[in-house]
């Protein structure tokens, strides 16, 4: 059975979590059992099931047996991660030594494409920062699989400059959790230089942390996030 975005509730730990379907170009939201993963995922098993059946997984689960040089692999993999993260770290604090560093809370509304088959997209209003006038938009990228009309989704984002710009302005941009707001993300800085003939970033990802965030993005009406414009000198 199939609920309507608008009336769903946010997933409750371990109980069940939203499943969302997408049908001629309206969102739906059905209750599915939330996943769970092993807790031998650190050392390389990437079972995820429902909460109920994670015991007995855990028991027959071959990964605390597997020798040390399997193990390790995994452990190189979660190290890459690691360093990743760090190198994300060093940036933010480098880019927070920028003279002209600006955030602003921002809110995406939802709104629908004249299409013949509507879609869904996100929209801020204009907002003042650096001393031009912005827009930030949202899509949601389906990759529908048949027949079950299941989808894997994914927010993208790109920010448009309204004003008319006498010199280029180049940008890092990093879009973070608003106050008050319960998304997850794992935050990543794009940069991108505005000009007359590209007043628009192309579409990037919008880093919430899984598809699980992408259902709570969905069901909610609007999308509050923290924007950070750090202005690169020349
Ligand atoms: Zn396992």
């Amino acid at each position: 059975m199939c609920f309507n975005v608008s009336t769903s509730q946010a997933p409750l730990a371990g109980v069940s979590h939203q499943r969302i379907t997408v049908f001629w170009g309206r969102y739906y939201v059905e209750e599915e059992p939330r996943l769970v993963q092993c807790r031998f995922q650190r050392i390389g098993c990437s079972w995820r099931g429902p909460f109920h059946e994670k015991e007995a997984h855990e028991l027959s689960c071959t990964h605390p047996k597997k020798p040390g040089e399997e193990v390790m692999g995994a452990l190189e993999a979660l190290d890459a991660q690691r360093e990743l993260d760090m190198t994300l770290f060093k940036q933010v604090y480098d880019l927070l030594s920028f003279e002209k560093v600006t955030f602003s809370d921002l809110q995406m509304r939802p709104y629908r494409t004249d299409d013949f088959i509507p879609r869904l997209y996100y929209e801020t209003s204009r907002f003042s920062a650096l001393g031009s006038q912005w827009v930030v938009k949202a899509f949601v990228s389906e990759n529908i699989k048949n027949p079950a009309m299941t989808c894997t989704r994914l927010l993208t984002y790109q920010l448009v400059c309204k004003s008319k710009l006498q010199n280029p302005v180049r940008l890092h941009y990093l879009a973070l959790r608003g106050p008050f707001s319960e998304l997850n993300m794992r935050p990543r800085v794009y940069d991108f230089e505005f000009n007359q003939e590209n007043m628009e970033t192309e579409k990037k990802e919008f880093p919430i942390i899984d598809s699980n965030e992408c259902n709570k993005i969905l069901a909610a009406k609007n999308i509050s996030f923290r924007l950070i414009l750090f202005q690169i000198q020349k």
